[in-house]
Order: C-alpha cells, then structure tokens, then sequence
C-alpha cells in the first residue's frame, strides 16, 4: 500500500524550527523522516505544494535535487484578492493562466527544476473551479489534487464509503466527488482526458464516523487530529491506514500544513509538539511493513501507470481487495530518481534577491512610488528587476513605473555575468518547451 504525505504553502528552513540539514532538508522535515526508508531502501520522500509567498527557493531546489516532489499551489494564494474561496472559483481565463502557470514559470525561473518534473497542483483551499482545471489541462500537468471524496453518514467500512483511487478525470467528477469551490459542491467537474486527480480522502477519527459530510469536509482533512496526544494522533493515521490497508488499498493521503507542526493543545498558549511526534511514530509503525511505500503522488500515478490499462480501471473504483489484479513490482518503480541535476548552492548559500513588492499595488490600485522591498532567497547567481508575482511573472518588467523602487533593485555583477544569465534563461525557456511535449506524451499515456 502507498502513503502520501504533502505540505502546502511556502516553502522555508524556519517555519517550525530553524534551520535547515546540510542537504537543504527544513529540520522539522528531517525528524519526521530521518532513518525511515521504504522495502527497497529508498527514502521517504515528501511533496510541496509551493505557492510564490513565502518561499526560498534555495530550500526548493535542495528538496527537489534530494528526491522530493515540488508541484504548485499558484502565485498568489489569493491573499491579495480576498477569500481564496471565491477568488479561485471565479477567476477569468488569463487571471488563472497567470496564477496557475504562472507558479511553475516562477519555480523553473528560481530554481533548476525541470518542468516536466513539476506534475502536480493543489487549489488554495481547495476552491478549484474549472479555469483552474482548464489551465492545469492546457499547460500539461498530470495531476490536480483538489477535489475531495464525499462521506456519507454511517458505517466507515461500508462500499460507499471506503476511500477511492485516484482516477483520471476523462469522465469528470465521480458521484463521491466533493468540491470546496464556490458554491460549495457545485457543479461536478468537467472531463478532462487524461488529467489525474489525487482525492482527498477524509481522514476519519478512530473509531468514529463523521456522522454528515459538515463534519467530514475534506479540509478537515487537511487538519487532522488537532489538540490531541501523539499516542492518539498516531492512533488516528493507523486507523485510517488499516481501514485502507484491510480493504481496497486505496493510497492514503496525509496533506498538511507546516503550522500544524505546531499545533498547540486545547487551551496551552505554547506551540505543541504532540501532532509531530504521533505523525513521527505513525511514520515508524509503516518502516516495519513490507508492502508499504511512503511515497510521492507522481510515484503512485506511476504505479498506477504501470499496472496497465485494464488493472488501473479495476482498482480505480475498487470497493474490494485488488484480487486477481497482477501488480508490478514497487521495487522497480519506486527507485529514487538519480537523474535530477544537484543544486546549484546549498540551502544556506543562497544569493538574497529584492524587488518592489507589486502585489501591494495590485491590491490597492493605487500608485505606490516607492513600493517596500520583498526579498527572496535562490541559488540564481542573478536577480531580476521586480519580485514575481502574476503580472510580471519573471520579475524583469521596466526598471521604471510605479512598481520599481531603485533603492530595491538587485544590480549584475559585471556585465558578463548578464550575458551568462540571458542566455541560461533562453536555454532553459528552449528545453523548457520541448519538455512539454514529453510531458502531453506521459499524460495520455496515463490515461486507463
Ligand atoms: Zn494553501
């Protein structure tokens, strides 16, 4: 059986604790992680949904270069825009092209990461509404991971409401299928062929049912065993776990956020350790399995991939044991990748960049002359004339207007050093594009 475990948002060395391991894993990652490896000896590797607020970049390219998966959660998370929740439904085409691929412009624009390396997508609170998958759709990736599963009232265990597969959306939405978007599971999506969609399965509390789908929302997923012990937040994944592994093996998804590290019990002013350390002994309780793979959404899909066409429709909806389905060997699939260039700089050489903050323009509307400095961390040995953001994504806008503050802007060294940097950005925009077509290829391929 797989287990998935993601974060969302910024991605940074001090957003629980310090600092980060030499490699450039963030410290509170590495305690979850450290000397745990799957039956093939592979590590356990997580998965970033990266959004452009927040993140050093620095840190991205060493997670990434050490086998994690980086995937988007667009530029904005709509803090500039008001409620994630309506924004994200209702956005135009080119706003959501701008915040959808306009994220991974930025990561491959701020790192060395390889676009068909990027798959996969998570809508901030989940308010993806069909813009958003248009755009996932257009600019070729593989997963969208979004969409909830519904829970009816009663029996966890019962057919209906054992957790599903991930599927492909050639036929849009299933009929357990929950969207957070605007309204509030609105209109089943679209078809989309060929596009993945990694549910979000609720996760139950042991020993009990969510009772109506108010109390099991798939955000609540995303949260799961607040204010509890770490005897009974690891109790609360293994019940999920069983519950899967003793029935159809759907893969279990644990998608968080870093602040629930830091979740503090009910009623202490202090940050808690107790989530992170049940999600630590969790951890450890699958290292003794051996048929149980912590893994990332895109090594699933492969899994799925490799199973066949007709093996991956049967267990797409299984609501048995997979009996009679030949399974590959997770040996020869879940090796870690050892074809990714290394980072360019480790997590704590990185070059500090500054750039007007044009994201506070667009908020106001208004003419800020001498817009705040924002600064960001990448292993670029250049800096462009802006902080990205959706209008402007490669941040090289005019080094005039309103949005550009002199006193922020990030000088080249020597002009040869400009030189270099122009022509690795048109290199890397060249292969960029040839990836795309390798990225279609791999998608269609996917599709049962
Ligand atoms: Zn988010």
């Amino acid at each position: 059986m797989m287990v998935m475990v993601t974060w969302d948002d910024g991605v940074q060395c001090s957003q629980v604790s310090d600092g980060c391991t030499q490699d450039g894993t963030p410290l509170y990652l590495q305690e979850l992680i450290e000397g745990l490896s799957n039956p093939n000896g592979s590590p356990y590797r997580f998965t970033f949904f990266t959004t452009q607020t927040a993140t050093a970049y620095d840190v991205v390219e060493n997670l990434y270069a050490n086998g994690h998966e980086i995937a988007g959660h667009t530029v904005t998370h709509g803090n500039d825009q008001g409620a994630a929740n309506t924004y994200f439904p209702n956005m135009n085409a080119s706003n959501a092209e701008a915040e959808v691929a306009g994220q991974r412009d930025i990561i491959l624009s701020q790192t060395n990461i390889r676009m068909r390396d990027i798959k996969g997508y998570r809508c901030p609170d989940l308010a993806a509404g069909e813009e958003y998958r248009k755009q996932l759709y257009k600019h070729n990736f593989t997963y969208d991971s979004s969409l909830g599963t519904i829970f009816h009232a009663g029996e966890p265990n019962s057919t209906e409401n054992l957790p599903v597969w991930p599927y492909t959306l050639d036929w849009g939405g299933s009929s357990r299928t929950y969207s957070a978007g605007s309204p509030a599971n609105g209109p089943l999506p679209m078809a989309y062929n060929g596009l993945w969609e990694i549910p979000l399965n609720p996760l139950l509390a042991d020993g009990h049912d969510c009772g109506t789908i108010d109390t099991c929302r798939p955000e609540l997923a995303m949260y799961p065993f607040a204010g509890m012990s770490q005897t009974e937040v690891a109790a609360g994944f293994q019940w999920n776990f069983q519950r899967a592994y003793t029935t159809n093996r759907a893969p279990l998804g644990i998608f968080l956020h870093t602040a629930w590290l830091k979740d503090a019990p009910a009623g202490s002013t202090t940050p808690g350790d107790q989530t992170r350390k049940g999600l630590r002994l969790f951890l450890e309780s699958l290292a003794k399995y051996d048929d149980v793979w912590v893994v990332t959404p895109t090594q699933v899909l492969q899994w799925m991939q490799a199973q066949g066409k007709a093996a991956a429709a049967a267990a797409t909806f299984s609501s048995s044991t997979n009996a009679g389905v030949s399974f590959p060997d997770p040996n020869t699939l879940f090796v870690p990748p050892t074809d990714r260039p290394k980072a360019r700089c480790a997590a704590n050489a990185y070059r500090p960049c500054q750039g007007g903050q044009r994201h506070l323009l667009l908020k106001t509307g208004e003419q800020i002359m001498s817009p705040s400095c924002v600064y960001w961390k990448t292993c670029n040995r250049l800096c462009p004339n802006n902080f990205p953001w959706i209008d402007d994504i490669r941040g090289d806008g005019p080094r005039v207007g309103p949005s550009y503050n002199p006193t922020c802007k990030n000088q080249y060294l020597t002009s040869a050093d400009a030189d270099t940097d122009a022509d690795e950005r048109h290199y890397r925009m060249q292969v960029q594009e040839w990836l795309t077509t390798e990225q279609d290829e791999w998608r269609d391929a996917a599709s049962p």
